[in-house]
């Protein structure tokens, strides 16, 4: 056959495909239209779970963690190569298990959050990768404790808990479709290096951060792009006590907590000043350009965790190439970062980027639709309601906006409950759309708290035959509780 005839009959061949005679191999199946390809159907491999947890990021572990310690089989899905998400790639601290005590003079210290995110935390400080709840000596309107971690060791930490607990844990494996039947989701496609298979399962928890699942299961959803996208960047060879008296020099210190460092207690783990006082008018400036935020913690001497670079987007994180060229440009910002540092700030003359997170990191991306939407008014007001699932007490926006009282407000059972869909929840930075509101919501204990009654949640439901709205909430509050979650009403 020559060339000629062979693109004629592979052209002949895609044609057929089209019609359907799929005996011919996909990689003839190209259709008469060149700007379109259509992939022929596929008979993939099953397995059948209990609980599918997509992402394991912030919220998933704990879901993951929570709905085996059910009984449920649970697999739980990760992109990447590791558990851990946002938490081990974007913050300053883990914000926040307590409530805001030392700023409301005469109420009570309270830890909000308990459960297994606070099991999760206090095995990774007794291993040295924590600080614990180290007590804000300043910007305490702000925060009221400083839970710093080490990256490395919370993945770990993390991997070591899902092992324990029993979960399939998927790692390097995408969620890249759903299998849905009128209100049902029934499965999940999953794809890796040994291939695409489908999960099937009973109850399904989106912990993606960008909410996959529920897009790809047609749930309601939009795209607000309303906040600067990251990467950070660890800095290592850094003086920091001489960074410290630096800022105190001039009176500068805005943000300062003490807790162990590499196993020696009383030690800076959390340093800042307050906006930019303090800091070179040309290092402001630069720092400005850039995006760039020198709030940081560590557990480690010659270390600093967290130094941000923000980026605003014209388009949505989703937007592939629009994220593509955000890539590039904060690495540059992180080289131009580091120089600032190096240049300007007494203690940095020698530091290095020794970490970065391996793509840009959101705060929010696709925001889904649940049956409750909560508000900036339940934040502040400290609301709670019939179907709490936990309390939190932290906003981000503080000392502007605060929980009433130094108190706290309830997550209801509603809010993760995907809208449209009977066995789907949604957990972490993607619920709550208004953005004060989001401002708390999003944050890590908050998130790691809704992981852990998503899971239970699910776990229960598959377990029972309930769907996610026929569940009894007394049943799922007692399971709660029993495991150690905290409630105020
Ligand atoms: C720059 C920055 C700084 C922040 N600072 C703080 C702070 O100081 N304190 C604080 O408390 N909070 C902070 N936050 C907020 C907080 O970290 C996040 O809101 C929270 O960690 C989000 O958790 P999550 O579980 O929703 O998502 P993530 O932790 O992002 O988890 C999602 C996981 O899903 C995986 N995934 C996504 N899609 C798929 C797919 N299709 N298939 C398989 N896996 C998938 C991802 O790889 C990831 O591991 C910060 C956020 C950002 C971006």
């Amino acid at each position: 056959m020559n060339r000629r005839e062979f693109y004629r009959n592979s052209s002949l061949l895609g044609m057929g495909l089209m019609a359907g005679n799929s005996v011919f191999g996909r990689e003839l199946s190209i259709s008469s239209d060149p700007a379109f390809y259509t992939e022929a159907a596929r008979k993939l491999p099953v397995r059948q779970f209990d609980v599918v947890v997509a992402g394991a990021g912030t919220a998933g572990v704990i879901a993951a963690i929570a709905s085996a310690r059910q009984g449920a089989r649970t697999i739980l899905v990760e992109a990447k190569g590791y558990p851990g998400g946002v938490a081990v790639e974007g913050g300053t601290a883990l914000h926040s298990f307590y409530n805001l005590w030392k700023a409301f003079p005469g109420v009570k210290k309270r830890q909000l959050v308990r459960g297994i995110p606070a099991e999760m935390v206090d095995r990774l400080t007794a291993r040295g990768g924590a600080t614990g709840y180290a007590e804000m000596m300043k910007h305490y309107e702000y925060d009221a404790v400083c839970t710093a971690i080490d990256t490395e060791k919370y993945k770990l930490n993390a991997f070591e808990m899902l092992d324990e607990a029993g979960v399939y844990v998927c790692v390097n494996t995408l969620l890249a479709g759903v299998i849905r039947e009128k209100k049902e989701v029934k499965g999940v496609i999953l794809e890796s290096r040994s291939g695409r298979e489908a999960i099937y399962a009973r109850s399904f928890v989106d912990c993606t951060g960008y909410g996959d699942l529920a897009a790809h299961a047609g749930a309601e959803f939009t795209e607000p792009n309303d906040y600067a996208v990251v990467n950070s960047m660890g800095l290592a060879n850094v003086d920091i006590e001489r960074y410290f008296h630096f800022l105190n020099s001039s009176d500068s210190v805005g943000q300062l907590a003490y807790g162990p460092r590499d196993g020696v207690p009383g030690q800076i783990v959390r340093l800042g000043s307050e906006g930019s006082n303090g800091y070179p008018d040309d290092f402001v400036q630069g720092a400005r350009e850039i995006g760039m935020s020198a709030i940081s913690t560590t557990v480690h001497d010659d270390y600093l965790m967290f130094i941000k670079l923000n980026l605003k987007l014209s388009q949505s994180p989703t937007d592939r190439d629009t994220v593509a060229k955000a890539e590039l440009e904060l690495r540059k910002r992180m080289q131009t970062g580091v120089e600032l540092f190096n240049k300007y700030i007494p203690g940095f003359e020698r530091a290095f980027i020794s970490r970065t997170s391996p793509n840009l990191v959101i705060r929010r991306g696709r925001l889904v639709t649940c049956d409750y939407d909560i508000t900036h008014e339940d934040v502040i007001n400290g609301r709670h309601f019939e179907d709490d699932v936990f309390v939190y007490g932290f906003h981000d926006m503080a000392p502007k906006f605060q929980i009433k009282d130094g108190g706290s407000y309830g997550i209801p059972y509603r809010a993760l409950c995907v809208k449209g869909i009977s066995n789907l929840y949604a957990s972490g930075m993607m619920i709550t759309s208004d953005h004060r509101a989001h401002m708390s919501t999003r944050n890590t204990v908050s998130c790691m708290g809704q992981g852990q009654a998503s899971g239970t949640a699910a776990a229960l439901c598959a377990l029972n035959d309930y769907d996610s709205r026929g569940l009894p909430f007394r049943k799922l509050r007692d399971e709660l509780e029993e495991n150690g979650v905290y409630f105020e009403s």
